[in-house]
């Protein structure tokens, strides 16, 4: 059965006491209560070592927000997916659409970064998704259909069912507008059903596509009851632990 995941992207934001005492909360809760699902923070790269430390056990998955596409070497500003793997992390978000709209992010380079981060033994969870002008086009399948294929179809049967991917429609993301949950499971099965033409069925049944765009404590348990949803990338709302941890309890009973 696939990975249930809620994954919060801390983005650029909180100072390192905050952000330690996000995690410490965080920690606490998985220790206290069971969850029916994976939960993994991609908080600012400067504290990625200092998440490694607070969930020494693994409780929480720790990935960065981004990674290169180069090995090592005169990038400055970069973190490489070495660097990662030293550190023990678990993987990188690679696409996030801000990536794409602020650092002209392409697919092609997401591809280069997808197979490097499963080179190095990490997870990537690549984000995809429509702008709102496609979306009012009627682009939205095709355009999700050509960014899946370009940023994942040079990899092998066996690397792509390791690829975790968050559809993110960009007009939901700190928004406050979500998809309705027939939006967004017409699209996860789309996703779907484009890997299992290439790769067959038992091969895209085995990939958690997850979904983001202003995910609430209110609207996670409807969004993530679809079938073909099989969990979160949450922003804004995984900035406070009463919010993450009712999202969380979204895959609860
Ligand atoms: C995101 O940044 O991945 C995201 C989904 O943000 P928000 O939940 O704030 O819309």
């Amino acid at each position: 059965m696939r990975k249930k995941i809620v994954a919060g992207n801390w983005k650029m934001n909180k100072n390192v006491t905050d952000a330690q005492q996000l995690m410490i909360q965080l920690l606490r809760y998985k220790n206290n209560n069971a969850t029916n699902c994976e939960v993994w923070i991609a908080p600012p790269a400067l504290y990625l070592t200092m998440a490694k430390d607070v969930f020494d056990k693994g409780q929480v998955g720790v990935f960065s927000q981004d990674m290169s596409a180069y090995e090592s070497g005169a990038y400055t500003g970069e973190i490489s997916a070495d660097m990662l793997q030293s550190i023990d992390a678990k993987g990188s978000l690679i696409g996030h659409s801000e990536r794409r709209q602020y650092h002209n992010e392409t697919d092609a380079q997401c591809n280069v970064k997808v197979k490097l981060a499963l080179d190095k033994g990490l997870i990537p969870v690549y984000c995809n998704g429509e702008t709102l002008e496609q979306r009012k086009a009627g682009q939205h399948f095709d355009v999700v259909k050509t960014q899946t294929e370009t940023a994942l179809f040079t990899l092998t049967a066996d690397e792509i069912k390791k690829v975790v991917i968050a559809y993110e429609p960009v007009w939901a993301i700190g928004t406050g507008e979500t998809a309705t949950p027939e939006q967004a499971q017409e699209i996860h099965a789309h996703i779907r059903n484009i890997i299992a033409a290439k790769y067959g069925q038992d091969v895209a049944d085995e990939i958690s596509i997850l979904y983001g765009g202003s995910v609430k404590p209110d609207n996670a348990k409807e969004i993530f009851s679809q079938p073909d949803i099989d969990g979160g990338l949450i922003g804004g709302a995984a900035l406070k632990l009463e919010d993450f941890s009712k999202i969380i309890e979204g895959f609860n009973a």
